[in-house]
C-alpha cells in the first residue's frame, strides 16, 4: 500500500526507476535473511554430529572403554556420526559450488537409459534389505540435453530418497515423451508427502519429519541440490504425491 501511495505521486517517467530500486532492496533483504537462515541451519546440522562424537569419546574416556560391549557401541556411534558429517560437508560443498556457479553445467545430448541404470546401483543393498523391487524402465535412446554428471547426481539423489522413505513395494525410474521433452520420473510406493509440504521440500534443510530424515541418513539438502542442478540444465522439476506414493519428475529437452 505504501509503495502504491508513493508511486502515485511520481511522474510516469520516474515510476519505473523507483519501482526497480524498491524491488532491489526487498530482494537483497530477502537474500540476506535466507543466507542467515542457511548459516544457522548449517551450523546446527554440523554441531549435532560433533556433539554426539564428543559425548561418545567422553563416555569412553570416563570408563566405558573397559567394558568391551559398551565400548563397541560408542565406537559405532563415532563412526556413524563421522559418516554423517562427511555427507553433510559434501552436500554443503556441492550446494555452494552450484550456487556460486563454480560448478558450470555443460549440456550435451546424452542417453538417459544408462544413467538411470547406474543411479540404481548405490541403492541396491538398501532396497534388498527392505525387500523393495528396484528397476529402471527407461528405454535405450532416451536422448536428453543434459550435463552427464548433473543428470547422474539428480537421479541418484531421487532414487536414494525413494528407497530411504519407502518401507515396502517398489521404486522405479520411468521415461515418457511429452512434446519436445522427456519426462523422467522416479516413482515410489512410499508414504507420500502431504500437500502442504510439497511446495517447500525443495528448500534447503526443509524436512517433513526431521527425526526420520536424520535416522535415515538424510541431510535435508538432497532436493535443494537436485532442483539447482535441474534448473541449471534448463530443465524443470516437480513432484506429485498421494497415499499410493510419490513421483518426482524431471523435464529435460529431448534431442
Ligand atoms: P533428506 O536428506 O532429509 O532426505 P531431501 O532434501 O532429499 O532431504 O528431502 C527433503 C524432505 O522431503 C525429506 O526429509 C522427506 O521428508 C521428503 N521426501 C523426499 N523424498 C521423499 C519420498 N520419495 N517420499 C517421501 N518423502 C520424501
Amino acid at each position: 500500500i505504501q509503495r502504491r501511495t508513493y508511486l502515485a505521486h511520481l511522474s510516469p517517467l520516474l515510476r519505473g526507476e523507483v519501482l526497480v530500486l524498491l524491488r532491489d532492496v526487498t530482494e537483497a533483504k530477502r537474500a540476506a535473511a535466507t543466507r542467515r537462515d542457511f548459516v544457522a541451519n548449517a551450523s546446527h546440522e554440523l554441531r549435532t554430529p560433533i556433539s554426539a562424537i564428543r559425548a561418545a569419546a567422553e563416555t569412553l574416556l570416563s570408563g566405558a572403554m573397559d567394558d568391551a560391549t559398551a565400548a563397541h557401541g560408542f565406537v559405532e556411534i563415532v563412526a556413524r556420526q563421522a559418516d554423517r558429517l562427511s555427507r553433510l560437508t559434501q552436500d554443503l560443498l556441492d550446494l555452494s559450488r552450484i550456487e556460486s556457479k563454480q560448478w558450470t553445467l555443460e549440456v550435451a545430448p546424452v542417453d538417459a537409459a544408462p544413467f538411470a541404470r547406474q543411479a540404481l546401483e548405490p541403492a541396491v543393498v538398501a532396497a534388498r534389505e527392505k525387500g523393495l523391487a528396484l528397476r529402471s524402465e527407461v528405454p535405450e535412446g532416451t536422448i536428453v540435453r543434459a550435463d552427464p554428471r548433473a543428470l547422474e547426481q539428480v537421479l541418484v539423489n531421487l532414487v536414494d530418497n525413494a528407497v530411504k522413505y519407502t518401507a515396502e513395494g517398489s521404486v522405479a525410474i520411468r521415461a515418457a515423451r511429452e512434446g519436445n521433452d522427456w519426462i523422467i520420473s522416479v516413482v515410489d510406493t512410499g508414504p507420500g508427502i502431504e500437500r502442504h509440504h510439497l511446495e517447500r521440500i525443495f528448500e534447503r534443510f526443509y524436512r517433513v519429519d526431521a527425526g526420520r530424515s536424520r535416522e535415515a541418513g538424510g541431510t535435508g539438502l538432497g532436493l535443494a541440490i537436485v532442483k539447482h542442478l535441474v534448473q541449471g540444465m534448463g530443465g524443470e522439476i516437480g513432484v506429485e504425491s498421494g497415499a499410493g506414493g510419490s513421483r518426482f519428475w524431471v523435464r529435460l529437452p529431448a534431442v
